[in-house]
């Protein structure tokens, strides 16, 4: 008996490699594309919501192109599906598996719902390389709590899967899409409580339309994505140094898979560089994480973490507002903010000083605030990795040689003397001179009045004194490791721990 499917688009929006929205369409006389538009799992920013949205129009073109439509429906999926599956008469429900603990509680819900109404239920892999289930197994059940640990698990299996052939018409010979009325168009931004003016800039349009273009481009640039070493890569260059594929592998937009066999073309008989550094080596750090967030709990959180360091963070709300609104007075983290803000994307490098300046070595804020504001800010919000790199970035896992810290003055200045990207994010700053881009407080008076700035006036002096903070931080983080005891040690970083702290030079 032909079906009667439900494709529920989750992650995964697009129609290149994906294994079960094929699934879907097999022996099929209904095909029913669904996004479920649930206001409590929307994201929170306004540039990201955009882009959801643009991935969502740019999805239901390309069903259209192959003879069918994309429903959205409004509420919670366990709201929505049960009305559905009596309207449309189905049969078969399909969808991509999440990792994060909170979907992954709802697609349960709702495969419980299934079962009610009589419906079959295919769950398809989630979007990782490899099969994260049998990475654990094979690591008798435990994350790999280092990259080098997962590389050598990784040895051990086939390569990952090679991408599947996208969604054509001829999927949906003899398959019909039920009536589409106004209830089930792609909503508007404004449908969505966003106000149009408050989108940025809009570097990055949403798709797989734009997705493919940009992969595409990219893979043109053969020698640089065979050279690509990613700490060679600049925080602050005018124009992003990195990919920036990162929201449209989030949204889904772009299959990891296809990413990776196109890269592996590109490398085929070529010398290239190689992991962590290398672009595979990228990848490679998104399965890490992806791994560790879902074997451990409470992974988003101190505590409850097995495997995160306990520490007593400050709560200072000025300065978590300061930071989080591009005004601490230190121009390149400053800067940084105010890009993530406009942009919704920002280098990872930057993310490491941002980071960092909020937890363990300036503000001594926790890890889970600023992950609450990249949460809302980033266009490439992502549980598994947003949650991975602050516990790292902070010190508080994976990553035990908390003395290496960044300065937020002198490390802006190694790959930007002038300071042209301070310039371009705080122009306020645009005329003093490069001897001062990053200590703007040290200019004399004459200076900023020349400058047409006046520190403390038109740009904040710097919120902590920053020599002071570092010093008195790495003494708090040593202390939260004592505390902690010998077991957060790495069992390989024996050089590591005879290292004496090291602030870094400005
Ligand atoms: P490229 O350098 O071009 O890398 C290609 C792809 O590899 C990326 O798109 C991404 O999918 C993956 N990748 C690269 N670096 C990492 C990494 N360190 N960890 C995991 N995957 C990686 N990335 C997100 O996608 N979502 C997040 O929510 C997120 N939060 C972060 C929070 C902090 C505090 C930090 C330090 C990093 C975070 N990252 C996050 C990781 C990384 O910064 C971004 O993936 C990367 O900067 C995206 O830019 P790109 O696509 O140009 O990366």
């Amino acid at each position: 008996m032909s079906h009667s499917s439900i494709h529920w688009f989750r992650k995964s929006l697009r129609l290149h490699d994906n294994q079960v929205l094929l699934a879907a369409a097999t022996d099929c006389h209904r095909f029913c594309p669904l996004f479920v538009l649930d206001p409590s799992s929307l994201p929170a920013g306004t540039n990201a919501r955009c882009f959801l949205l643009e991935s969502l129009w740019d999805l239901d073109r390309s069903l259209r192109g192959v003879g069918s439509r994309l429903f959205v429906a409004r509420g919670s999926p366990e709201a929505v599906f049960p009305g559905l599956f009596r309207a449309w008469g189905t049969t078969h429900l399909t969808f991509e598996a999440a990792t994060d603990p909170a979907s992954r509680r709802r697609e349960v819900a709702v495969a419980e719902l299934a079962a009610q109404h009589g419906v079959e239920v295919t769950w398809g892999a989630p979007h990782t390389l490899y099969d994260t289930h049998r990475v654990l197994t094979l690591n008798g059940g435990k994350a790999p709590l280092s990259y080098k640990q997962l590389q050598n698990l990784l040895a051990a299996l086939r390569p990952p899967e090679k991408p599947v052939p996208a969604l054509t018409r001829d999927h949906l010979q003899g398959c019909c899409t039920p009536c589409h009325d106004a209830n089930f168009r792609v909503p508007t931004l404004e449908e969505l409580g966003k106000d149009p003016a408050e989108d940025g800039p809009h570097l990055y349009p949403g798709g797989e339309t734009a997705a493919l273009a940009r992969l595409d481009a990219l893979m043109e640039r053969t020698a640089w994505v065979r050279g690509f070493e990613k700490p060679e890569t600049a925080p602050n260059s005018l124009s992003p140094s990195t990919t920036v594929l990162s929201p449209y592998i989030t949204f889904g937009c772009l299959s990891i898979c296809t990413f990776w066999w196109r890269l592996d073309g590109v490398y085929q008989g070529r010398q290239h560089s190689q992991p962590p550094v290398s672009l595979h080596g990228q990848l490679l750090w998104r399965e890490f994480f992806y791994i560790t967030g879902t074997n451990i709990p409470n992974f988003d959180q101190m505590v409850s973490n097995p495997i995160c360091l306990q520490v007593e963070w400050d709560n200072n709300p000025q300065h978590l507002h300061a930071w989080r609104e591009g005004r601490t007075g230190f121009p390149f983290i400053d800067a940084t903010m105010t890009q993530l803000r406009n942009e919704g994307w920002i280098h990872h490098l930057a993310r490491h000083a941002v980071a960092c300046f909020l937890t363990r070595r300036d503000l001594w804020i926790s890890w889970e605030e600023g992950l609450k504001v990249f949460e809302e800010l980033l266009l490439d919000t992502d549980w598994s990795l947003n949650a991975g790199n602050w516990l790292w970035l902070s010190g508080s896992a994976f990553f035990h040689r908390y003395f290496h810290i960044y300065s937020p003055i002198a490390f802006g200045k190694k790959t930007d003397r002038d300071g042209a990207y301070t310039r371009k994010y705080l122009p306020v700053l645009k005329d003093f001179p490069a001897k001062y881009i990053y200590e703007p407080w040290k200019a004399s008076r004459a200076v900023q009045e020349q400058a047409g700035c006046l520190i403390g006036t038109h740009h904040p002096r710097p919120i902590v004194e920053h020599r002071a903070a570092s010093k008195m931080n790495v003494e708090r983080m040593r202390a939260a490791r004592a505390l902690k005891g010998a077991q957060q040690e790495p069992p390989s970083s024996p050089k590591s721990q005879r290292k004496k702290p090291k602030i870094e030079q400005h």
